[in-house]
């Protein structure tokens, strides 16, 4: 059943969302508390929550009411800095569609195009329903039944998943740094994102477009790099921001870059360009020397060139260069290249051997492990009875992905097969938090299997497309009103600890995930929720109890007055590394022990152009937008609005295409349809499409309608195929597409 106009008009009124009622709704929220001559004015410290680089910020608070935003002098990830994403925040915080109340659907049948008939409800009754629904579900059908689409934090959240046993929690770590992590832990030891690029002499940037991205800490860095003489070289299939201020510029074949980085190990090796400190005391190179040599020697340049088309003469120099002018690094991000292919896991093997070769692991110049104050954590302050075990059939199949099952993260290309193919009725009830549709491969699959579940609640900001799907809507706070301790991570050579808290009120009825956790943990397992003394934890004592044991102050609130601690520290580069030897391992017995390669190897992409689909698809973020949480944000929505198919001029001229004509993109897995946008930038046999676009909902009155997902395009998976590519680190394959382009009819 479409949705009409009125049906909207409506639902704004009880959402508050909107068209008419809920502007006038929200004015009258945030009216200042004493308006007129006494208006007070206070800048408090807080850190942005839209990305995790958590830059600091200064907030001007006027009666209640946030007015500016700037970055904060000192900070070491926004170094007073913020970008447009985090300084726009407020139109988000004051967006007239932000759910307001918890609200239940009346209308049984769910569809995307369908009206739930939201009405509003008592946070009682909404508490009351979900424990008695997940409850029964738990006791009738076992732990098994639950779906949690949530990550795995904050910390109260976390418990409360454990505490009810929760067999199925599914993040999107599988299309965003599941492979790099895998990865890193048995090559050098615990996760990281930082670089220290400052120092850094030479830069090998495979896909990462790190300008664009706009992510303060590493744009800061990036260009103390190049001021600091650093050579910096990128492989992208398009003229990227970042590719711009490089030195040099190849437009790499989307897949390729795997074969350029085994490549250059067979030339470092080959001419012993290799930092041999390093290798012969913290690698374990002796060890298995034979072996790593001979696995690489078969990689050479010429064959790399046939696979990339780099050209062999400069994989080679570029090889030479990069083992002779040190500190040297190949940095690797995220998404970027690590979730894009299905060869991503050898790619993030590769880099990884590339950055011990250079010597740089934990040392000046290169990727380091961060200085961090160690706050405990829920379970360190209030240690919980011992939690139940975990018993139960995993629904996306992640359990035959033993290394993903162990770092606890993915599968989002793998969970609509489990619940449409394997497991089809096992979900009985599904939690989703601040998740987008958009964010799977395969949207329209991941929704059909949503809607075959009996109770799904979703809690966010804003009226999202999955909250289409909902029995009920959770309004939730966001980071402007919230408290908490953020460590630096992604520039951290000297522990630091920025405040968050709130600078606006909570508005309406909105709550937070941690609250939520401590009021369902009273109801469904409410032995981990009371201190010693028999009283139920309070979110606001624990931050006290965090910040007292941490040494930043003697309370919560002492520390909101300090706002930022950095304990300068000299910078000692590790001597052992977190793996089972002790070292940093280029041969990794234990991806051997499991009957994985032990040593990257050359595999393909999945997807390669053909007579059908003749074209690589690239996907990009936007600089401007988070993902896909921002398109309704008012400021970013002017700076960007929608997405359109992006064409170098010689292949659109062929197909009949020019600037604004619109285009269906067909791939094996769907299609959509976009205005043209013709560029030089990228190589003729690739398609552009930005993310984040195509929100169904139309309670998001800015975004809902606009653009079109790139992930329709995107083939999900199953684990069979996982398997059978060799794909152990579980690589959600977010840009492994080809597609075909025709003018729209
Ligand atoms: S880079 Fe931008 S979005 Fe990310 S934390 Fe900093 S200000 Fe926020």
């Amino acid at each position: 059943m479409p949705l009409s106009r009125r049906d909207w008009i409506r639902l704004s009124s009880v959402t508050g969302a909107g068209l008419f009622g809920g502007q006038s709704l929200f004015g009258q929220f945030f009216q200042p508390a004493a308006a007129g001559p006494s208006a007070q004015t206070r800048t408090l410290v807080t850190a942005c929550g839209l990305c995790d680089s958590a830059c600091g910020m200064q907030a001007t608070v006027t009666d209640n009411v946030l007015k500016f935003l700037q970055g904060l002098p000192g900070d070491q990830h926004g170094n007073g800095g913020i970008c447009a994403k985090g300084a726009s925040a407020i139109s988000t915080a004051y967006d007239p569609d932000r759910l307001k109340y918890p609200m239940k659907r009346t209308n049984p049948h769910k569809d995307l195009t369908a009206d739930p008939g939201w009405v509003r409800i008592t946070w009682d009754e909404a508490l009351t329903t979900i424990s008695q629904r997940f409850g029964g579900y738990l006791s009738q059908f076992g732990k098994e039944s639950l779906l949690f689409v949530s990550r795995n934090s904050p910390e109260l959240w976390s418990r409360f998943m454990n505490a009810i046993g929760v067999v199925n929690r599914v993040d999107h770590n599988d299309v965003c740094y599941m492979v790099d992590r895998i990865v890193q832990r048995y090559t050098m030891g615990p996760h990281t994102f930082a670089y220290d690029f400052a120092n850094s002499k030479y830069i090998l940037l495979f896909g990462w477009d790190l300008l664009a991205r706009n992510k303060v800490v590493f744009c800061h860095q990036m260009m103390a790099a190049k001021e600091g003489g650093a050579k910096v070289v990128s492989f992208n299939p398009m003229y990227s921001a970042t590719a711009r201020v490089a030195d040099e510029w190849y437009p790499i074949r989307p897949g390729g870059d795997l074969a350029v980085i085994l490549a250059i190990i067979q030339v470092l090796l080959n001419e012993n360009l290799f930092d041999r400190d390093f290798v012969g005391n913290y690698t374990n190179f002796a060890e298995y020397e034979g072996q790593i040599r001979e696995n690489f020697q078969k990689y050479t340049p010429e064959w790399a060139e046939k696979e990339s088309d780099v050209p062999a003469a400069d994989i080679r120099r570029i090889a030479r260069e990069f083992g002779e002018r040190r500190p040297a690094v190949a940095p690797l991000h995220k998404k970027t290249i690590g979730a894009n292919h299905a060869n991503a896991t050898q790619i993030a093997h590769a880099i990884a051997v590339l950055n011990i070769l250079a010597g740089t692991i934990d040392r000046p110049g290169g990727r380091y492990f961060p200085r961090t104050i160690s706050i405990p954590g829920v379970d360190a302050i209030y240690p919980p009875p011992s939690y139940p075990s975990k018993t139960g059939r995993r629904v996306d199949g992640r359990n035959l992905l033993p290394l993903a099952h162990e770092a606890n993260n993915g599968m989002f290309s793998t969970l609509a097969d489990g619940m449409l193919n394997k497991f089809p009725g096992m979900i009985r009830g599904v939690f989703w938090q601040n998740y987008s549709l958009g964010g799977f491969p395969s949207p329209r699959h991941i929704a059909e299997a949503l809607k075959s579940v009996e109770f799904m609640v979703v809690m966010d900001i804003l009226p999202v497309d999955a909250a289409l799907l909902a029995d009920i809507v959770l309004p939730s706070t966001m980071f402007l009103e919230g408290s908490d301790l953020i460590s630096r991570t992604n520039n951290a050579k000297s522990p630091q600890v920025v405040v968050r808290q709130p600078v606006i009120s909570a508005p309406f009825e909105t709550r937070s995930i941690g609250w939520l956790a401590v009021e369902l943990g009273k109801r469904l397992a409410p032995d981990y929720f009371r201190t010693d003394s028999g009283a139920w934890i309070s979110p606001s004592v624990l931050l006290d109890e965090k910040t007292k044991r941490a040494g930043l102050a003697n309370s919560f609130a002492e520390f909101r007055s300090i706002g930022m601690v950095t304990k300068e520290q000299p910078f000692v580069p590790r001597t052992t590394f977190a793996t089972a030897s002790g070292k940093c391992q280029i041969y990794v017995p234990e991806f051997a022990q499991r009957g994985y390669a032990p040593l990257p190897e050359w595999k393909p992409k999945r997807d390669l152009p053909s007579a059908e689909y003749p074209f690589f698809l690239l996907t990009y973020i936007p600089g401007v937008h988070r993902r896909n949480s921002t398109q309704n944000n008012k400021v970013l929505h002017e700076m960007m609005p929608e997405n359109s198919v992006i064409m170098h001029p010689s292949a659109a001229a062929r197909l009949g295409l020019g600037e604004g004509t619109p285009a269906v993109v067909r791939s094996r897995a769907g299609q959509i349809t976009l205005p043209v946008h013709l560029s030089q930038t990228l190589r003729p046999d690739c398609v552009l499409v930005a993310h984040g676009f195509g929100h169904v909902s139309r309670a998001l009155t800015l975004a809902g309608g606009k653009g079109a997902r790139d992930a329709d395009l995107i083939p999900d998976q199953t684990i069979e195929e996982i398997l059978a590519a060799g794909n152990f680190g579980g690589s959600g394959c977010i840009m492994d597409a080809a597609v075909a382009v025709e003018a729209a009819g």
